[in-house]
C-alpha cells in the first residue's frame, strides 16, 4: 500500500515506530495530487512548497521525539477557512484575489497539532451549492465517475480525500455541505455541534447554521481530527465553553441496548431505491449490533427546505453585504462610488450568489420580515423541540444522507429547486444546531458510494463516533478505492 492511501491513525503509528516520515509521506500525496488533480480538480490551489518546507520542519521535531497527534499527516483546507498569507478565494471571484492577514482558528489548531497544508480544495461559491458547480474556478468530479459531481459544497475537500490527494481534510456545512459529498464520495464527513468548533476565521455564509468539520477515510480519523478541532475559542461569540471528551475513546465501545430511532417522516417517495435498500440494511446492522430500531416522528421535516431557504439566504445577504470593493478582493473599474458597488457586485459574484442575496433581502424587507424571516424563525424553533422530543425516545436517529447517489454534471444546474433537494435529509440539523456524521454504507449497482446519517443531541458528537464506529466494524462495507 502507497503511503498516500493510508489514514491518519495508520500513518501516525508508521511516524511513532520511526517507518516514515512528514516528507516521505508529504511527497507520496503531492505525486498522487500530479497523477488525478487534472481529473479530479480537487483544488483551487496545491500549496507544494509550503509543504514541503512545514514537512522538513516536522522532521525535525519528530526527530527529537516531539510527535504530536497530526504529525506529518497532509491536510487539505476548504478554500473557505482564512490562512495567513495564502489567498482564500470562497470560490468566488470576488475574493479571488483576496489574502488573509491571519489564520482560522481551525487552521492554528491544526497546525499546532503537527499537520501539513497541502492545499485549498475547490467549493460551490460562497459555500452556496451541492454540487461544487458553482465555484469561479470550474467544477470538481466525482472520483468515483468523472461525469458526476461530487456533491457539495465541500466538494473540493470531499474528492481530496476519496481520491487520495490528502489524508484528511476540513469542510464547512450549513445545510449539508460536509455530510452530502462525504456521502457521495464514499468517505467520513461530520457536522460538529454548533459552537463546538470555532467559526473565527471561517468566511461567514448563514451565520447561524455555519459550522466546520472533518473529512477522513474512517470514523478513527473521524475522531482524530475532532480532538484536535474541538473546543472553546474566546474569539469568537457563539463558541461554547464546555469540556471537549478524548473522541477516540469512543471507537470500539460497543452499542448494545442502544435505541436507534428511525423518522418515519425521511421514508418517503422520491428515495432513490437503492438508496433506500441500503439503508434498511444498516438498520439491520444495528440491530445485529445488539442496538433496537424504534420508529420516531419529526413532524415539522416538510418545513425544512422552505425554512432554510429563508433564514440561509436572509443571513447571507447581510452576510456578503461586506463584498462592495472596498475592502476585500476584486473592484470593477468605475468612475464613481455607487457605479463601482454595483459593478464588482454585479461582475464578482456568480448567479446563485446573486440569487440567494436577492431572496434573502426580500425576505428582511421592511414589510416581508413578519412575514418570513419571522416565521421561518419561528418554525426553525419548532423543528429544534422535534428533534428534542425524539432524542427522548433514541439515542441517535439514523437517516440516509442524500435521496440518491452522485447525479451527473449539469444535471441540475438549471433546475435550481431539484438542487436545493439534494440537501433534504441534512437540512434539519443545521437549523436544530445538533451534529450529524455521514459514513459509506455500500454502493449502488454501478459502483457509485451510498452513505448513511446518524444524528445525536447536542455536544454528543462521541456518541456518534460510538454509533459510527460500530457500525464501521460490524457492516465491513468493502473497502473499494476509486479507479483513476
Ligand atoms: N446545499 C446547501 C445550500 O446550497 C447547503 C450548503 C452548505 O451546507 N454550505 O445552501
Amino acid at each position: 500500500m502507497e503511503l498516500y492511501q493510508s489514514t491518519i491513525h495508520e500513518l501516525q503509528d508508521k511516524i511513532k515506530e520511526g517507518k516514515t516520515t512528514a516528507t516521505a509521506i508529504t511527497k507520496s500525496v503531492l505525486q498522487r495530487i500530479d497523477a488525478v488533480e487534472e481529473k479530479v480538480h480537487s483544488y483551487i490551489r496545491v500549496m507544494k512548497d509550503e509543504a514541503l518546507s512545514a514537512a522538513a520542519e516536522a522532521d525535525k521535531e519528530i526527530k527529537k521525539g516531539n510527535i504530536k497527534p497530526l504529525s506529518g499527516i497532509s491536510i487539505a483546507l476548504k478554500d473557505i477557512v482564512c490562512t495567513k498569507g495564502i489567498a482564500t478565494t470562497c470560490g468566488s471571484h470576488i475574493l479571488h484575489n483576496f489574502v488573509p492577514p491571519y489564520d482560522a482558528s481551525v487552521v492554528e489548531k491544526l497546525r499546532a497539532a503537527g499537520a501539513i497544508f497541502v492545499g485549498k480544495t475547490n467549493m460551490d461559491e460562497f459555500a452556496m451549492g451541492s454540487s461544487t458547480e458553482t465555484s469561479y474556478f470550474g467544477p470538481t468530479r466525482n472520483p468515483w465517475d468523472l461525469e458526476r459531481i461530487p456533491g457539495g459544497s465541500s466538494g473540493g475537500s470531499a474528492a481530496a480525500v476519496a481520491a487520495d490527494e490528502c489524508v484528511a481534510s476540513i469542510g464547512s456545512d450549513t445545510g449539508g455541505s460536509i455530510r452530502q459529498p462525504a456521502a457521495l464520495c464514499g468517505i467520513v464527513g461530520m457536522k460538529p455541534t454548533y459552537g463546538r468548533v470555532s467559526r473565527f476565521g471561517l468566511i461567514a455564509f448563514a451565520s447561524s447554521l455555519d459550522q466546520i468539520g472533518p473529512f477522513t477515510k474512517d470514523v478513527e480519523d473521524c475522531a482524530i481530527m475532532m480532538n484536535v478541532l474541538a473546543g472553546y475559542d474566546r474569539r469568537e461569540s457563539t463558541s461554547v465553553n464546555i469540556d471537549v471528551p478524548d473522541y477516540r475513546q469512543f471507537a470500539g465501545r460497543d452499542i448494545k441496548g442502544w435505541k436507534i430511532g428511525i423518522p418515519k417522516e425521511y421514508f418517503v417517495e422520491g428515495i432513490d431505491p437503492e438508496v433506500k435498500a441500503a439503508i434498511e440494511a444498516s438498520i439491520k446492522t444495528m440491530e445485529k449490533c445488539g442496538a433496537q430500531s424504534v420508529e420516531i416522528s419529526l413532524p415539522h421535516t416538510q418545513y425544512c427546505l422552505a425554512v432554510y431557504y429563508i433564514i440561509a439566504p436572509a443571513e447571507a445577504s447581510s452576510n456578503l453585504a461586506r463584498y462592495d470593493g472596498v475592502k476585500y478582493g476584486f473592484r470593477a473599474p468605475a468612475s464613481e462610488l455607487l457605479d463601482m458597488y454595483k459593478k464588482t457586485r454585479m461582475q464578482g459574484f456568480g448567479a446563485e450568489v446573486k440569487r440567494r442575496i436577492m431572496i434573502g433581502t426580500y425576505a428582511l424587507s421592511a414589510g416581508y420580515y413578519d412575514a418570513y424571516y419571522k416565521k421561518a424563525s419561528q418554525v426553525r424553533a419548532l423543528i429544534k423541540k422535534d428533534f428534542e422530543e425524539a432524542f427522548k425516545k433514541c439515542d441517535v436517529i439514523l437517516t440516509p444522507t442524500t435521496p440518491t447517489p452522485a447525479f451527473k454534471i449539469g444535471e441540475k444546474t438549471d433546475n435550481p429547486l431539484q438542487m436545493y433537494l439534494s440537501d433534504i435529509f441534512t437540512i434539519s440539523t443545521n437549523l436544530a444546531g445538533i451534529p450529524g456524521i455521514s459514513l459509506p454504507c455500500g454502493f449502488t449497482k454501478s459502483g457509485l458510494p451510498v452513505g448513511v446519517q446518524f444524528l445525536a443531541g447536542h455536544f454528543q458528537e462521541g456518541k456518534l463516533i460510538q454509533v459510527a464506529s460500530a457500525y464501521e466494524r460490524k457492516a465491513q462495507i468493502e473497502k473499494r478505492r476509486p479507479k483513476l
